[in-house]
């Protein structure tokens, strides 16, 4: 393109709230051929809500344990029943209490909806006397001389927890779009918490709208497969272009990958460990106020925190592109 060209595109860009970093990005995004997004604040809100609460009872005479029922309202604590051998560790109240105080070190949306969630329930957290962050696992904390573990299976796996008695609430869970997270105490599972995203509103019509256009629609997750599937499903994102369970240093691996039989992906994401993934992509696009360090990666900054602006800016590459070439 001539340089007036490029002009008026990065320019008409800024005015949609689509910043081009240079010509040159101008020019590769009318190639794209390949959307990949990020799931967790890219097509969804990533401000999650503590929706559950589940107190495995270790007192079951057949040493298995049981789930509790749920309460009708759906979105209160989950009591477990209610057995006076209990220990106090078993109780959801000294279960939400653990979470949230191993969680309050961290920044996670995830942490933060176990915090929030636990503060609205009337439980104080304290601050961890140890804390650690697992990336794409979860958090590992000391709370009054007892050793927390709050994260996905492989966090638990990795300290040597069996987590069969949690598979059942964590199906459940996560069969509902909800993010499952386990919780141990002293090396002893005692419990899940679940959180809930919501989709961005224009979400949906964003990726029908990439379909039409003849894109392919991918999604990327650390995110477990079941929850990664419920979301895609509900996006129109089939099953077969949803990878999951992929941890923050494996994204731009899944992108290389993606891109090796010759696809040309616009890689979307809004957080820190999405900026390895941006710079592996063809082209990388921030999206939102995201975090400094994605829009640094990024060759295109979507401003306005909509995925349909991923079609805006193929629309205005294509457009400039064509007229005045
Ligand atoms: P995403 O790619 O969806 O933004 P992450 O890579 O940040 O997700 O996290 C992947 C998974 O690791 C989460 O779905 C969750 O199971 C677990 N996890 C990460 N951070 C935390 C945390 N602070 N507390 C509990 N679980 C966590
Ligand atoms: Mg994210």
């Amino acid at each position: 393109a001539t340089p007036a060209a490029t002009m008026i595109g990065t320019s008409i860009g800024a005015t949609n709230g689509v910043l081009f970093t240079g010509g040159d990005v101008l020019e590769r995004v009318r190639d794209v051929d390949t959307v990949v997004f990020d799931k967790t604040g890219t097509l969804t809100e990533g401000e999650m809500t503590l929706t559950d609460v589940v107190a495995l009872d270790h007192t079951a005479a057949d040493g298995g344990e049981r789930e509790g029922e749920t309460r009708a309202d759906g979105a209160g604590v989950v009591t477990a029943e209610s057995d006076e051998s209990a220990t106090s560790t078993d109780s959801e109240a000294d279960l939400l209490y653990a979470a949230a105080s191993a969680e309050s070190g961290s920044e996670h949306p995830l942490a933060t909806a176990i915090v929030d969630g636990a503060t609205e329930r009337g439980i104080d957290p304290v601050t961890p006397e140890r804390f650690e962050n697992v990336a794409g696992k979860g958090v590992r904390a000391t709370i009054d001389g007892r050793e927390i573990l709050v994260g996905n299976p492989a966090l638990l796996d990795d300290a040597g927890v069996p987590t069969d008695a949690a598979a059942d609430a964590r199906e459940r869970l996560e069969s509902e779009g909800k993010t499952a997270m386990l919780v141990a105490v002293d090396g002893r599972l005692v419990g899940v918490v679940a959180a809930a995203d919501t989709v961005k509103p224009s979400a949906k019509d964003a990726v029908s709208r990439l379909h039409e256009r003849g894109l392919t629609v991918r999604m990327l997750t650390g995110d477990n497969e079941r929850t990664a599937r419920a979301v895609a499903d509900e996006l129109g994102i089939p099953a077969e272009h949803v990878r999951a369970e992929v941890l923050p240093d494996e994204k731009a691996d899944a992108v290389d990958a993606i891109q090796s039989d010759g696809a040309r992906a616009m890689m979307v994401g809004d957080g820190v460990n999405d900026a390895p993934a941006l710079a592996a992509a063809y082209v990388g696009a921030a999206i939102g106020s995201g975090t400094d360090v994605a829009i640094e990666a990024a060759d295109v900054t979507l401003m306005r925190d909509d995925p349909d602006d991923v079609l805006k800016a193929v629309n205005i590459s294509d457009a400039t592109l064509r007229k005045i070439k």
